[in-house]
């Protein structure tokens, strides 16, 4: 963030907030890195800008999308993003990749990867939050979210760049969670635990093209009886299974077809506002804990003072519940 943000915030605060609502990509961007900012002054600032555009939030559809790495995420939110922005949808792009120490830049920074969507004025892609923690860079995905709502965008596609435990996250911050999948591998070999299949709203076998179209369909139908067994999801939507080539941009248009049916399913049945509420609340709760952390770690000399009784514990001069009990006092 430039410093003149920091200088006058109240005069600077207005003029970011107006260009962001006017929907200015640069005002987008810099507003991103302004909340994702550990700087002190930029976080308090940050804090204010969220608060002042949080009214202006929540009317984008938020669609998660994950995969292993060699699915074709990249491949297919290039596809799928730009039949949306040809039917006149705004879509950002944002993604979550808690493995990587990578800089800004990990989406953007290969070359390859949505080059078509990174040109289209009606498409914003934005790199992986940077952060230490998983916790951190959710945090700050879920208000580059609330940022691009705030600019006007209609769709958000949130994607999952590292595998594990991004998935997770991902569901909790989208209404849609879309599944990407390879046929002729046992799902074990795909590294997908049977957990995330249930997670899913949709999923879709991908590369479904020149040799592998049969493979393709019968993965479809192997994956929909394995469906059927699944335990009822909260949204009570049976997961669609689909295929399509990212590549060929087959089958595209009917996962936004499914998306669309999915949409009038949870406003039908109030599934859509209950998600968000709770995913609201799940996210407070978990900043309260992440602020306990951050305020008890810096408090001066704690790490001494831990040191410290670290070696009391282990001599047994000095109970647990004692050496919590003195930092804590
Ligand atoms: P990501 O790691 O999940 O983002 O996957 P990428 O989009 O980078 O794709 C990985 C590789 O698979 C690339 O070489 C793509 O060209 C290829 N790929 C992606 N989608 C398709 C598809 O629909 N069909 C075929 N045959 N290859 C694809």
């Amino acid at each position: 963030m430039d410093s003149t943000f920091r200088r006058t915030p109240n005069i600077h605060l207005q003029d970011l907030i107006d260009g962001l609502t006017s929907g200015n990509r640069v005002f987008l961007s810099k507003s991103i890195t302004l909340v994702e900012s550990k700087r002190e002054d930029d976080k308090k600032l940050g804090a204010e800008l969220i608060d002042q555009i949080i009214g202006n939030t929540g009317k984008s559809l938020r669609i998660g999308i994950t995969g292993v790495p060699g699915v074709g995420k990249s491949t297919f939110i290039e596809a799928f993003g730009k039949k949306l922005t040809a039917a006149g949808k705004e879509v950002a792009v944002l993604s979550v990749d808690p493995s990587s120490n990578r800089t800004r830049g990990s989406i953007l920074g290969d070359k390859t990867r949505m080059d078509e969507l990174s040109k289209d004025p009606n498409a914003f892609i934005r790199p992986s939050a940077a952060g230490s923690s998983l916790g951190g860079v959710a945090s700050n995905t879920r208000e580059a979210i609330l940022l691009c709502e705030a600019a006007g965008f209609d769709i958000i596609i949130v994607e999952t760049v590292g595998v594990g435990q991004s998935e997770t996250v991902v569901k909790d911050m989208v209404d849609y969670f879309l599944l990407l999948m390879l046929a002729g591998g046992g799902d074990e070999l795909q590294g997908i635990k049977r957990g995330i299949m249930e997670m899913a709203d949709h999923i879709v076998i991908n590369k479904a093209d020149g040799s592998n179209i049969k493979a393709a369909k019968k993965a479809r139908e192997d994956y929909k009886n394995a469906v059927h067994l699944f335990p009822p999801n909260e949204s009570d939507w049976i997961i669609p299974v689909g295929v399509c080539s990212a590549i060929e941009k087959t089958g595209i248009d009917e996962v936004w077809i499914e998306i669309e049916k999915y949409e009038s399913h949870i406003h039908g049945n109030g599934w859509f506002e209950e998600n968000r509420k709770r995913q609201s609340i799940r996210w407070f709760h978990e900043r309260i804990q992440a602020k306990l952390e951050e305020t008890f770690y810096a408090k001066p000399n704690i790490k001494k003072e831990i040191k410290k009784r670290e070696e009391l514990i282990s001599s047994q001069k000095l109970s647990v519940r004692k050496a919590v009990d003195e930092l804590f006092s």
